[in-house]
């Protein structure tokens, strides 16, 4: 399991690099839109790691 710790405390899961970035993209939709689009796919797998 893939794991990014959102720095407003979420932490969103995803079993693949695809369906973490999708996850990651629609965590940033719904609670911090005004960062839609400054996250490239490489820069969320940076800050992603194992669980
Ligand atoms: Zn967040
Ligand atoms: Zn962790």
């Amino acid at each position: 399991m893939k794991v990014v710790h959102c720095p407003c405390g979420k932490d969103v899961e995803g079993e693949t690099d695809d369906e973490l970035v999708t996850n990651v993209e629609a965590h940033v939709v719904e609670d911090h839109p005004d960062m839609v689009g400054k996250y490239s796919r490489e820069q969320i797998l940076e800050m992603a790691h194992e669980h």
